[in-house]
Formats: C-alpha cells, sequence, structure tokens
C-alpha cells in the first residue's frame, strides 16, 4: 500500500507563541469520542472547567465552543491549559492532530498540512514550482476499510489530476493562465461545453460572496473592508504571488480532486480552485503593495473562513453549480482578465 505525502509534511513544526494566528481561535474545537469520555475523569478545578466547557452542536457533535473567539483553555501564554496541566497525550484528536491531514482511501491513503495554520501556509506556499512534487513510500499494512469506490474511474481521476499538477508545474506560461488551462481541460474531460456560457463580471459577484458568508475572524473582516473599499483594480501579478497560486493549486488538487470518485462530476474541485485563487488575487490587487507576509496571511485566512465553515462551504458550491458569474466560462475569462494586468 502507498502513502502519500505533500512537501516538507514530515518538517511541520507549530511555531506557537510566534504564530499570528492560532488554532485555538475562530473556531469550534469538535471533540472525538474517546475525549470525551476521558475528559469526564479529569479531576480537580480542571476536570470541572472541561466539563462546563463541553457543549453539543447543531449536529450533535460534543464541541469547546469558543468564548469571546477563542478556546476556552487558550490562556494569556498562548499556551493550552489542557497541555500544560495533563500533557500532550490528554489533547483531543482535532487539536495533536492539527493542521496534519489524513484522507485513508482504503488501499492507499494521502496526507497533508491544512494550510488554515499560518506555518503550513507559510512551507507550502512559499514552494519553487518544481517542488510541487508528492512524496510516497510503501506501507505493508491496509490503514483503513477496504476501497469502496470504482477503481476505473479513480485511475482516471489519478491521471487527470497528474496532468493538473504538471501543469501548474509548468512555469512556460503564468501560473493563471496555466489555472484556466486545467479549468478548461475538466470541462474537457467532464464533456462540458465552455461556448454554452457566457463569461459575466465574477470579480464583483466572488466579492459579494465573500461578504455574504458568515466571517469568523476581526482580521478577515478588515480585510474583507478595506479591499471593498479599495477600487476594483487590477494588479501585476508578483513573482511571489506567481508560486502561491501554483502551490495553492497544487494542494487544493491534491486535497481536494480525488475524492471526486464519490461525485457524479469531477469540474467542481476544479472549478473551486479557480474560485479561491480569483478571490484571494482580486484581493492582494485591491491592497496592493502588500507584503508577502501579508499576502501568506491572506491565503490562509481564506481557507480558515470558507474551507473551514461546512455552512459557507456548501453555500459556495451551491453558487458554483448555479451562477452564471461562478461557471468554468467565467472564471477562466476573470483569471485570464486577472493574468492580463
Ligand atoms: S495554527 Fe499552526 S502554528 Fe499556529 S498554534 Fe496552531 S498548529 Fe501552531
Amino acid at each position: 500500500m502507498k502513502n502519500y505525502y505533500i512537501p516538507k509534511y514530515g518538517e511541520f513544526r507549530c511555531i506557537a507563541g510566534a504564530c499570528p494566528d492560532s488554532c485555538c481561535a475562530g473556531w469550534e474545537i469538535v471533540l472525538d469520542d474517546a475525549s470525551v469520555e476521558r475528559y469526564r475523569t479529569v479531576s480537580g478545578g480542571l476536570g470541572e472547567r472541561i466539563r462546563q466547557a463541553m457543549a453539543e452542536d447543531a449536529d450533535g457533535d460534543v464541541i469547546f465552543a469558543a468564548q469571546d473567539g477563542k478556546c476556552p483553555f487558550w490562556n494569556a501564554e498562548k499556551l493550552c491549559d489542557i497541555h500544560a496541566t495533563l500533557g500532550e497525550q490528554a489533547l483531543c484528536d482535532t487539536c495533536r492532530k492539527f493542521p496534519r491531514i489524513t484522507q485513508d482511501y482504503g488501499d492507499f491513503v494521502e496526507y497533508d498540512l491544512s494550510m488554515e495554520c499560518p506555518e503550513a501556509a507559510r512551507m507550502l506556499l512559499t514552494l519553487p514550482p518544481e517542488k510541487l512534487q508528492l512524496h510516497w513510500e510503501e506501507h505493508p499494512e491496509l490503514a483503513g476499510d477496504m476501497p469502496e469506490y470504482d477503481a476505473d474511474r479513480m485511475q482516471q481521476l489519478f491521471e487527470q489530476r497528474e496532468m493538473l499538477f504538471q501543469l501548474m508545474r509548468d512555469t512556460r506560461h503564468p501560473a493563471l493562465a496555466q489555472l484556466s488551462s486545467c479549468l478548461k481541460l475538466a470541462c474537457e474531460w467532464e464533456n462540458i461545453p465552455l461556448s454554452e456560457c457566457s463569461a459575466t463580471d465574477s470579480g464583483t459577484a466572488i466579492f459579494a460572496f465573500l461578504q455574504s458568508c458568515e466571517i469568523l475572524t476581526a482580521d478577515w473582516r478588515r480585510i474583507l473592508e478595506q479591499s471593498a473599499a479599495a477600487q476594483n483594480k487590477l494588479g501585476v501579478i508578483s513573482e511571489a504571488l506567481d508560486c502561491e497560486i501554483r502551490a495553492f493549486s497544487f494542494d487544493f488538487f491534491y486535497r481536494q480532486y480525488l475524492r471526486a470518485v464519490f461525485a457524479d462530476s469531477a469540474i467542481l474541485p476544479v472549478q473551486q480552485a479557480a474560485f479561491s485563487v480569483c478571490a484571494v488575487v482580486s484581493i492582494c490587487c485591491r491592497l496592493h503593495l502588500i507584503t508577502q507576509e501579508q499576502q501568506l496571511r491572506i491565503w490562509q485566512l481564506f481557507l480558515k473562513e470558507i474551507e473551514s465553515d461546512s455552512d459557507n462551504v456548501a453555500e459556495l458550491k451551491w453558487c458554483l453549480e448555479t451562477e452564471e458569474a461562478f461557471s468554468p466560462a467565467a472564471l477562466c475569462a476573470y483569471l485570464e482578465k486577472l493574468g492580463d494586468a
């Protein structure tokens, strides 16, 4: 059995107090069953606090609900009280594994780092195009359940994904043009005729969508307000931003494309990658003269705000399937317009 890894997977180290964000702020922590059982038996004052903090969310999951926008155990030194008092082994799965992501397909496993973590975003988005390669190793044991997918379809998606990877590594053309080519290729594979879609101004629609989403962090609200107030202008894509677009798209295809084996069509992950790039690049262009550090923060916050919120993701997918401004043709046209500046 093969295990696949995103570049630098094994090198990730949490930067804790130096982190510009925190996985302990901005969202609820969903607890796994074993941790819930363990937390019910913790004694003393910390045990009391843990049990008071546990609540049930709308999906029936047990969570630590955010208090004042952050985990109730995140202390003034930006450290975790549970980790400090009971040790790392006492952390729930969510906290112990983040930002590592495991996608187990039964007969192979893929490991990724979530760019909702600023340090993971920095490590992945600054990779040069030639380093956008998966690493793999043979593993003797089956890690999970046997696959429940169509093997031929999976093989087809695997080969298609490799073609998408190659396009994003190819630096003979700008990253935005390459992503537009990915979307056109995905339309061909899915027999979606681009000529039937009339391209409209996706830029305005993308901003309207972002402003309509539930907002989790004050920083993201400020970025949206500043970019809404800025003129709707296009900017020159810097070399650093070009590399970030390639690395983001590579990671997005890695994380999302094979999941189409369980869906009717594989167009949505490519469309969603194009939407995400259009959104982040539009913001970077509006807030021109921003540093690479600020750009990395925008990618990271975009992912934290949109991908980590199931309501926002559901709304986005619905818009991608129904809105003319988010159609493949409209997104291709907008990617090319952004790249022409
Ligand atoms: S977001 Fe990443 S770097 Fe920041 S505290 Fe969490 S794991 Fe560490």
